[in-house]
């Protein structure tokens, strides 16, 4: 149970890290699939057991995600691990369902320059492909996820009204589609632009359940939590390290780094299950195999009470 006052907060936090999809994607220095296996078992360890793996994209387009089958397959091993990846057609629906995963996650932009220059479609051309998927799913056990991008603002259109963002929800609600992501694309999330959004959606789609997906951009990642979680909304999603970025929004930085959620829920008071000292291994690793250093303090600073050796600074005076 939280240490926060309002009444509304969640009991639990569910944890998805995203790392080794929309952390990965878009790295110059793309990870074999061996190393991206090092990458997950070292967050398995660490404690986590949701993992969005991957994205059935074509190969050509996004080369970092290439090994999607192949990576699929072999994440088979872990034990109590659920596997999701975003899926952008049905031709990339039929790939995941022949891989094996848990879950398939469709996207669509809240706004129509984002949704065009992503995925090449209209939002209601996606959409429409949307409901050829979960027809083509239903029955397989593969549940279907939605996620919805830029809903807190375009780097293209600036504003994206609260109500669109409901609509969309509303149509994902009329699919059966339960389970619906809440994008930050840019960064562009505020605590007020969150409390706009979940009024909107719990009026427009009140069956869908919300996953909140933020980035650093502007600094506001974990503020953003604290006002989810006073809203009471429970689920959020992360990337090791701080990792990712999209190609298709300019401005777009790292996600909120799972180490930092880790650190913030545990000091709220939630039982996370994961340890926060694998989570920083996991992150020193992520950033040896990818060649850069990573935007995480927690993964600098250690945990808050890792004490020094009283040697290991000079004294100020002598
Ligand atoms: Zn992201």
């Amino acid at each position: 149970m939280s240490i926060l006052s309002s009444s509304l907060c969640p009991s639990s936090v569910r944890v998805t890290e995203v790392g080794l999809r929309d952390g990965l994607q878009n790295e110059p220095r793309v990870l074999v699939t061996e190393d991206k296996l090092r990458l997950l078992n070292a967050l398995y360890d660490a404690g986590l057991r949701r993992f969005e793996l991957t994205s059935f994209v074509s190969p050509r387009a996004v080369p970092a995600l290439a090994d999607a089958e192949e990576l699929v397959v072999a994440a088979h091993g872990l034990d109590g691990a659920h596997f999701s990846a975003l899926v952008p057609n049905l031709r990339g629906a039929e790939r995941a369902l022949e891989a094996g995963v848990d879950r398939v996650v469709l996207f669509v932009s809240a706004s129509e320059t984002h949704n065009a220059k992503n995925v090449n479609r209209t939002i209601g051309q996606s959409l429409a492909d949307f409901e050829a998927i979960v027809a083509r799913l239903a029955g397989s056990g593969v549940e279907v996820d939605g996620a919805i991008a830029t809903a807190f603002g375009c780097p293209f259109e600036g504003e994206v009204a609260p109500e669109r963002v409901g609509q969309i929800a509303r149509r994902l609600q009329d699919m059966g589609i339960g389970d619906v992501t809440l994008g930050d694309t840019t960064g562009m999330a505020t605590p007020p632009v969150i409390s706009r959004l979940h009024e909107s959606l719990t009026r427009l789609a009140p069956e869908v359940v919300t996953t909140l997906h933020f980035h650093n951009t502007r600094g506001l990642a974990l503020a953003n939590v604290m006002q989810g979680l006073a809203l009471g909304i429970g689920r959020y999603e992360s990337a090791i390290g701080g990792l990712g970025g999209c190609p298709f929004a300019p401005g777009a930085s790292g996600n909120l780094a799972t180490e930092e959620l880790v650190y913030l829920l545990t000091e709220l008071g939630y039982e996370t299950g994961v340890s926060l000292e694998g989570l920083i291994q996991a992150s020193q690793l992520a950033s040896r195999l990818i060649g850069r250093d990573l935007p995480s303090q927690v993964a600098k600073a250690g945990p808050r009470l890792k004490r020094h050796a009283r040697s290991s600074v000079a004294t100020a005076s002598s």
